[in-house]
């Protein structure tokens, strides 16, 4: 691998400093975007990670669906591109595929596919672990940004109804204390804080269920060049009420595939080359199905269960403790199956952004402004992610009494954008996360 680049700068200082210390519980991508956000309103910024952090990009434990394929979508990508101006620069450097968004990207739907046209803007086909990676190595060079790893944080500290930082285990047992003026909670889908709120006398957040039982299977392929199709990253939503799975597949570094299917309810696939086939023959459209005839499978398979996706309505809080807020799966935890993840925890490290930008906010109206932001981010994701999910009578939820119509509206909307460029423009934007479906016009 070629040197890194000489070092950059800190981000710049808002002027509205917030702090002398922010403290990161978790240091999955959620907990490394908010820390960049973090340096410029802190002085100090502590991720603490309770997994060991290797410089390698061996999946670890605290963060199995590393293993499994993960496309950060448009939306995410432009905010990263942003904060992180050396991200191509590095991420190349590290062997990951350039992808053009614009003509490299197929939704492969039943109706038929969509591409758009070719565009300046490149992104790259990675595996998790390594798009960690790149951006961990790329906050190391800011000077105000700590990691603590092998340390896990057990229980807050409290001063007159403020959360004030945080009680550490470390890795030998011994237990230690950090003080913060904020604490980000970005623990992932568990949302460790939510059990420090009902014994302070605080209401957790309600629960919004969707109960898929979704079974994801991964694995790694090697392509001939003969044979590589004309996309590098490729996402086949299921196609309700008829076809319960689908797949994301993408062109990693070192020129490999990973291909990850998915299975609402449960799934026989044992990740054996055969089934993959015969998996892929089932789904709603063919891309894959010619991609894996020719593809020689690398390693062994990699299975995990994605039962449920889940939301907290902080929004609807009446009381909230100073000095916390969550982000990433704490807040929202979306099916998988919509790639939503990642670019979510951007728009809501955006929203922290803005957030304490506002010079006026403390306190509870800071809790509470940051709560409308990620709500309204978090409102386009979900609702788009419903409008498949809630297709299948299988998947548990409450559902909505249009139901059955916005099951309708989606095969129709699918249909329109595969004849109409204008409709498939505004899909494939509410695909990528760029802007939101108009309720009025499209679904
Ligand atoms: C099969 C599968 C495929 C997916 N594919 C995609 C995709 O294509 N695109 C996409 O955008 N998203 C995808 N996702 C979703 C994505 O993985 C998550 O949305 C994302 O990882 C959330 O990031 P996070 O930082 O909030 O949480 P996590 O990534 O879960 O990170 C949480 C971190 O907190 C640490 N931690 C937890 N508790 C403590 C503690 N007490 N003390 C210290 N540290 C702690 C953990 O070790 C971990 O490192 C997929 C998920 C699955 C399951």
């Amino acid at each position: 691998m070629p040197p890194p680049p000489p070092l950059e700068p800190s981000p710049p200082r808002s002027p509205q400093k917030r702090g002398r210390h922010a403290l990161v519980i978790g240091g999955g991508m959620a907990g490394l975007l908010a820390a960049r956000i973090l340096a410029r309103f802190f002085d100090r910024v502590t991720i603490v990670e309770r997994d060991l952090v290797e410089a390698s990009t061996r999946t670890r434990a605290g963060l199995p669906q590393a293993a499994h394929a993960h496309v950060l979508l448009q939306a995410g990508h432009e905010l990263l591109q942003r904060w992180f101006p050396d991200m191509a620069q590095e991420l190349s450097r590290r062997g990951a595929v350039s992808v053009d968004f614009g003509c490299e990207f197929v939704y492969a739907m039943g109706a038929g596919s969509l591409t758009g046209v070719a565009s300046e803007s490149r992104a790259h086909g990675v595996s998790r672990p390594l798009l960690d990676q790149a951006v961990r190595s790329l906050l190391t060079r800011e000077s105000r940004i700590q990691f603590r790893n092998e340390a896990q944080v057990v229980s807050p500290l409290w001063h007159r109804g403020r959360i004030a930082g945080a009680r550490l285990r470390l890795s030998r047992g011994t237990v230690t204390e950090l003080d913060a003026d904020l604490v980000i909670d970005a623990s992932g889908m568990g949302c460790l804080s939510n059990s420090w709120l009902a014994p302070a006398g605080f209401a957790e957040p309600e629960l919004e269920t969707v109960r898929t039982c979704a079974v994801a299977v991964t694995r790694e392929f090697s392509l001939p060049e003969s044979a590589t199709p004309d996309w590098k990253v490729a996402l086949i939503p299921p196609s309700p009420p008829d076809v319960p799975r689908a797949a994301i597949a993408s062109m990693i570094e070192r020129r490999r595939w990973q291909v990850t299917l998915f299975e609402y309810g449960g799934s026989s696939a044992s990740g054996k080359p055969s089934e993959f086939v015969s998996f892929a023959e089932s789904l709603a459209r063919p891309e894959l199905l010619r991609f894996l005839r020719e593809a020689r499978p690398l390693g062994s398979p990699r299975i995990q269960l994605c039962p449920v996706s889940i939301r907290r309505r902080f929004e609807h809080l009446a009381r909230y403790p100073g000095g916390l807020l969550p982000v990433g799966d704490a807040l929202c935890a979306p099916n998988p199956v919509h790639a939503q993840g990642l670019t979510l925890a951007a728009l809501e490290a955006r929203a922290l952004e803005e957030t304490l930008e506002g010079s006026e906010l403390t306190g509870r109206n800071l809790s509470e402004a940051y709560f409308r932001r990620c709500a309204d981010v978090i409102d386009a994701a979900w609702r788009f992610g419903n409008l498949c999910d809630l297709g299948f009578s299988r998947v548990e939820a409450e559902r909505p009494k249009d139901a059955r119509a916005l099951v309708g509206s989606l095969r129709a909307l699918r249909e329109r954008a595969v004849a109409d460029a204008d409709v498939a423009r505004r899909l494939l934007d509410a695909v990528q996360l760029c802007a939101p479906l108009g309720a009025d016009r499209d679904a």
